[in-house]
This record gives structure tokens, sequence and C-alpha cells, in this order.
């Protein structure tokens, strides 16, 4: 196991890639906080899992877009794990529409959870990390890429991630804390399912002919948690099935 003895903070881990995030963070040994907006029992679930693994793990409902639920729960995560070692920055929404249709209500729902959410979570978790530890956030291939119409305002937030998980990484470098991007392509989940009305256009995007799972996501992340990562830093991973190759 890499990460015995680490305590982590997934946002967004009651389904989907948080949901695998955070329960192969807990399989590497780490203790799990989560945060949710609405799915508490789905939550609850992702707790039990964990715990069944034999690691500390607890949800917090927190709604990313509410900058004082943020700081109490990255608070309140770092209480009952005993500390704060990895910050996962996963917790996003999309909206997809062409500009002229876009509602100013989406537009700003998109900037407000998906990049104010991890930069003030990253700015309430800077007290509580400490040297060798590292902050994982959660873009999107569509930051390097943009292949449909449709998807400009969410691609602009994911690639405004890029260049914030860099400018942190300069920042917390003299610190021993580490601040990189892992970029997912498509992974079936309740945002992009494979069977859904986009899976086959998002199949053909990619080399490998199929979407990825969640896991494949967390296998990524617990590298970039790990003491094996320690001078990876400042960059981006992008585990997309070959989709932007
Ligand atoms: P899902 O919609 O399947 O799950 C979203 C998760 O984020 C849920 O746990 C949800 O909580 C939580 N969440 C959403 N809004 C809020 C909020 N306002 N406050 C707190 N939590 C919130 O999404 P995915 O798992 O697919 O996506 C996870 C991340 O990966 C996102 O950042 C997304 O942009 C990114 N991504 C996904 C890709 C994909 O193909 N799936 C591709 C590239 C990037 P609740 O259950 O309570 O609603």
């Amino acid at each position: 196991m890499t990460l015995a003895g680490k305590k982590a903070l997934v946002t967004g881990g009651s389904r989907g890639i948080g949901a695998a995030i955070a329960k192969t963070l807990a399989a590497e040994g780490a203790d799990v906080a989560i945060t949710y907006e609405k799915s508490k029992d789905l939550a609850d679930a992702v707790v039990s899992g964990i715990k069944a693994l034999g690691r500390f793990a607890v949800a917090i409902q927190a709604d990313s877009a509410d900058i004082a639920a943020i700081a109490a729960s990255v608070d309140r995560a770092a209480a009952e794990l005993g500390g704060l070692d990895i910050l996962v920055n996963n917790a996003g929404i999309i909206r997809m529409n062409n500009l002229a249709d876009i509602a100013i209500d989406d537009i700003q729902a998109l900037l407000d959870i998906n990049v104010r959410g991890p930069i003030v979570t990253s700015k309430s978790a800077l007290s509580h990390l400490k040297e060798g530890g590292s902050i994982i956030t959660v873009g999107s291939f569509f930051a390097d890429r943009v292949p449909y119409g449709g998807l400009g305002v969410y691609a602009a937030t994911k690639s405004a991630l890029t260049a914030f998980s860099q400018g942190l990484a300069r920042e917390l470098g003299p610190k021993g804390i580490t601040a990189n991007i892992v970029q997912p392509g498509s992974i079936d989940t309740d945002m992009n399912p494979a069977h859904g009305p986009f899976g086959d256009p998002m199949r053909q995007l990619t080399a490998s002919g199929r979407f990825g799972a969640g896991t494949e996501i967390g296998h990524a992340v617990a590298y970039l948690a790990s003491d094996k990562a320690r001078y990876v830093t400042g960059t981006m991973l992008t585990v997309d099935g070959g989709a932007n190759a």
C-alpha cells in the first residue's frame, strides 16, 4: 500500500469519479473524507465501503458553490481525519450549450463550482497541509482540445484549473507540497454515461475504443499522492484512452 497513514479529502465523492478515487485511496491505505451536495445515501455507501477496507471514512455535506460551506468542510475533514495530507478537487458539473443559448445561471454555476470551488477548497486546505502533502485537481481532456461545440464554457473552467494548479505548484514547491492536475477522458459516470446519447461519439474519439472506469482515474490520483511522485508537480496527467493523441 502506497498511502498508508495518509489522510485524504475528496470533494464530490458520493458518485462517479470521486467515489472511485476515494475508494482507491482507501485501498492504498489512506483514511478518507468525502464531500457531497445532495446524495447523502450514496455518500454513506461510499463511507461504508471504505470502512469495510478497515480505513476511517466520513461524509460531509458541502456545496462547492458555497464558500463558507467549503471552508467548514475542509476544517471538519482535517479534524475528523486527524490531519490532512491529500486534497483531491474533484467535484464538478457540466452544462452543454452553444454560447448563444447557454443561460447566464449555467455559466455562473460552472464558474462557481468548477473554478472557484477548487480554488477556495485549496486555499482552505493550506493551513492543514504540510511537507509531503499533495493537491490533485480533476481537470478534463477538454482543457487541451475541444472537439465539439457547446463545450466552450465547461472547457474554459477546466483549462483555468491547469493555470491555477501550475501557480499553486510554484507556491507550494518550497514547502514540499505538490500540485497536479489529472485530466480524465470519457469516464463512465452519471455525467458522461457510456451508453448515453454522447456515448458513441465520445468512444470514437478514443484510441482505446472504450470509456474509462473511475478506478483508472483513481490509480492516477493515488500515484500523484504517493511518495513515488514527490518530484512530480505542476504537471498534467491525461488519462483519456488516447482521445487527445
Ligand atoms: P458525476 O456527475 O457523476 O458526479 C459528480 C460528483 O460531484 C458527485 O459526487 C456530486 O455530488 C458532486 N458535486 C456536484 N456538484 C457539487 C456541488 N455543488 N457541491 C459538492 N459536490 C458536488 O460526475 P463525474 O464523476 O463524471 O465527474 C467528476 C469530475 O470529473 C468533475 O470535475 C468532472 O468535470 C470531471 N470529468 C469527468 C469526465 C467524465 O467523462 N465523467 C471527463 C472529464 C472530467 P452529489 O452526488 O451530492 O450530487
